[in-house]
């Protein structure tokens, strides 16, 4: 499975208490972080294996269909939208089910706010909530791949003078109970906000080693809806997959990553698009 997480959220003890409770239900495990040094807030992934069998490979998982993610923003930065196939499951740490995830297809989806258990629970160090642990308790109950009883053993295991101790137990509880669980089925009986209903490429537009490409763009596209014909030449010839389609089959252009090439000025037939000048790390409209 995966772990995604950011510097500071506790997602890479997660997986370490994850092994160890897997452990004492039988199981044999592996936890595989990837973090450099000083990531504080950046985005971080964890592999963790659980078998039945002696683990083998100890390398990252590539696509791990059973994904945990303590930060609801990261799976559609590290996933696109055919990633699970009505396979595998998403838990997630939201109050609600957020609009992007109805793009997905895992078999479960399981959400609640563990940041707000958490908190209520007085996890909380140096202005940071700790929501690691607590998570637990709601990816055991998405997934039901380790026992509440071995999670309880584990955190007295490797945490035994925490302050936090009981505090983590209860928050535990509290996230296996409050978790609500939706399958496939339900979510495609499900409403998502129609604006949020986007046709999107198969790829997702996301950050490179150099950063955010519309942090150095000198001009940004902008559409002219009543010029548009829904041609979807644009979408089509958008080198970083930044133009989805709406309902309605018109264009959105993500500003957030669009890097102000203007080739979808270029391509569009009917000039449906035109370019404004901009200052390098305008978001506008993102
Ligand atoms: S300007 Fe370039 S990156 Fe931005 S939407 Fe158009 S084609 Fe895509
Ligand atoms: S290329 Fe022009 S006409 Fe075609 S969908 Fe894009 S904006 Fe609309």
């Amino acid at each position: 499975m995966g772990i995604l997480s950011r510097g500071g959220q506790g997602g890479v003890t997660l997986g370490k208490v994850l092994t160890y409770a897997a452990t004492y239900d039988g199981k044999y495990t592996n936890a595989i972080p990837k973090y450099g040094a000083e990531r504080r807030g950046a985005p971080v992934f964890s592999s963790v294996r659980i078998f039945d069998r002696p683990v083998k490979r100890h390398a990252q998982i590539l696509q791990p269909l059973e994904i945990l993610s303590l930060d609801y923003t990261l799976v559609p930065r590290f996933y696109p939208n055919d990633h699970f196939q009505g396979q595998g499951s998403i838990t997630l740490n939201a109050a609600d089910i957020p609009d992007e995830y109805f793009n997905y297809t895992p078999a479960k989806l399981g959400y609640v706010n563990i940041q707000e258990i958490a908190k209520r629970h007085g996890l909380v160090k140096s202005g940071s909530t700790l929501i690691g642990i607590p998570a637990l308790g709601a990816l055991a109950k998405t997934t039901g791949m380790v026992s509440l009883k071995s999670l309880h053993k584990a955190i007295d295991k490797l945490f035994p003078d925490s302050q936090y101790l009981q505090a983590n137990h209860d928050a535990v509880e509290e996230c296996y109970n409050e978790t609500q669980i939706v399958t496939l089925d339900q979510m495609k009986q499900m409403d998502c906000p129609m604006s949020e209903r986007r046709i999107h490429p198969i790829v997702r537009p996301m950050a490179g080693v150099a950063g955010r490409t519309s942090e150095w763009r000198t001009q940004r596209p902008e559409l002219k809806v009543e010029a548009c014909t829904k041609c979807m030449k644009c979408v089509v010839h958008c080198p970083d997959d930044c133009i989805s389609l709406d309902i309605d089959g018109l264009p959105v252009i993500d500003q957030y990553y669009c890097k102000g090439c203007m080739i979808c000025e270029a391509v569009c037939p009917v000039h449906g698009i035109i370019a404004i000048e901009t200052l390098p790390g305008d978001d506008k409209d993102a």
